[in-house]
């Protein structure tokens, strides 16, 4: 017999980080699982599920409050923790960054400590008709309370962030932009340096939610040169229960504490009481002090691996995803054809894109179904839920050829049904 040469593959970044990731080995339904939901949440590396253990097993202790050697120890890594975020979004401070318990609460602290005290009737906040639910409700709150009234960018007709009607937007009266980086249903990148820009030129505050764009992406917030931007760490490797608030030093003083209560004083008297600093005085109550290690750990993980080699990837990945979902007729993707992230948004014609998830959860793959906590968007798309497959740099082009497989499968499935 005559040996016949392997041709030399290259290894993907999925290849190579795959045996970090102890979930992705199980099998579904007896097959291989296929997990493409790293838009609602990604899965975590071991070092990562280490660290929150190590925490617990070696050093648990409050912080800041104790002398003893393992508060110590508590302190210093939670501290650790806060400059890697720092550095991860190159603040130029790490008193920039507030741990908070996810984006959605770090959206709130803004909209309640900084929205409450500047906003007045009629000052207006520009949004998208893309926001996550979590950039849009808290905004509604505040609008109710204060008379402010919201402003929304239309999608362009390639379902993008329409620049052109944004400037038509902003005014005067503009007090505030809060926008989506990258939306989680339509994959669509926001010129955020430009938007900014834009909304600075008016002396308009602009908040960035990064919580499809920091686990993908290298960030600079200095060189964006947004006022807060906010991500949650579980999209990024980390534990649930953490995420943060970047916030420029001085405006950030400038605010009144959210919350009220232990480590985020100076004196407390029975009348009155002075604040900490920052970042303190924005993290009242024992914090997810673990969760917020670990997320220093997902940080140094995914910092070793390189962001732009993460982004590079996942942007071949994006590539190849749409082409294939291109391929069925029946399908339909929301958002704009070109420069996307790594998640496509689709309908197949009549069949309800619950069914669809869960035809595919038999095969082990697993996609999300619904609305994606943007409602009023599918409004606007005229879809009242879609299917969303996402992926992340741990997904390789084997797994979406096993996901289109499987779509195409159930579409014919379900055709037979409706014929
Ligand atoms: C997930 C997500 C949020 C909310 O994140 P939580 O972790 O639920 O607070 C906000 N905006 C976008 C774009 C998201 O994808």
């Amino acid at each position: 017999m005559i040996a016949t040469s392997t041709p030399v593959q290259t290894l993907s970044l999925a290849d190579k980080v795959r045996a970090d990731f102890p979930i992705l080995t199980q099998k579904v339904h007896d097959r291989p699982l296929v997990y493409l939901d790293s838009a609602a949440t990604s899965q975590k590396p071991q070092v990562v599920i280490d660290a929150l253990s190590d925490y617990y097993q070696r050093y648990n202790s409050n912080v800041h409050r104790g002398v003893h050697t393992l508060s110590g120890l508590a302190t210093d890594a939670y501290e650790a923790a806060r400059q890697k975020v720092a550095k991860f979004v190159n603040a130029a401070d790490e008193r920039e960054i507030i741990y908070t318990r996810n984006a959605t609460e770090a959206i709130n602290l803004v909209a309640y400590s900084w929205g409450l005290g500047n906003l007045q009737a009629g000052d207006e906040v520009i949004l998208t008709k893309m926001e996550h639910h979590s950039n849009l409700v808290p905004w509604q709150l505040v609008a109710q309370k204060t008379g402010a009234v919201l402003k929304f960018v239309d999608l362009s007709a390639d379902e993008n962030f329409d620049l052109a009607h944004y400037k038509s937007l902003l005014s005067a009266k503009t007090k505030l932009v809060s926008v989506v980086h990258v939306s989680n249903t339509l994959g669509s990148v926001t010129p955020v340096k430009e938007v900014i820009a834009l909304a600075h030129a008016q002396g308009t505050k602009v908040l960035i939610d990064a919580c499809q764009s920091a686990p993908h992406m290298p960030l600079d917030v200095q060189d964006m040169d947004c006022d807060w931007l906010v991500a949650s760490g579980h999209k990024m490797c980390a534990p649930t229960g953490i995420g943060f608030l970047y916030g420029k030093l001085e405006l950030m003083r400038s605010m009144q504490p959210f919350f009220g209560g232990g480590e985020m004083i100076a004196d407390v008297f029975f009348d009155h009481s002075t604040y900490a600093d920052l970042p303190h005085k924005f993290e009242a109550g024992t914090p997810s002090i673990g969760e917020a290690i670990a997320l220093g750990a997902a940080i140094d993980y995914l910092t070793n691996i390189g962001m732009a080699e993460i982004h590079a990837y996942e942007q071949e990945l994006s590539v190849y995803l749409y082409q294939q979902l291109a391929k069925i007729p029946q399908i339909r993707t929301y958002g704009p054809k070109s420069h996307r992230a790594a998640l496509a948004a689709f309908t197949a014609g009549e069949v309800h894109p619950h069914d669809l998830s869960t035809m595919l959860d038999q095969s082990g793959i697993a996609i999300r179904a619904g609305h994606h906590c943007t409602q009023p968007l599918h409004r606007e798309l005229k879809a009242q839920s879609t299917a969303r497959a996402s992926l992340y740099f741990y997904n390789t082009k084997a797994e979406i050829d096993q996901f289109i497989v499987a779509l195409k499968e159930s579409i014919d499935f379900f055709a037979e049904i409706f014929a």
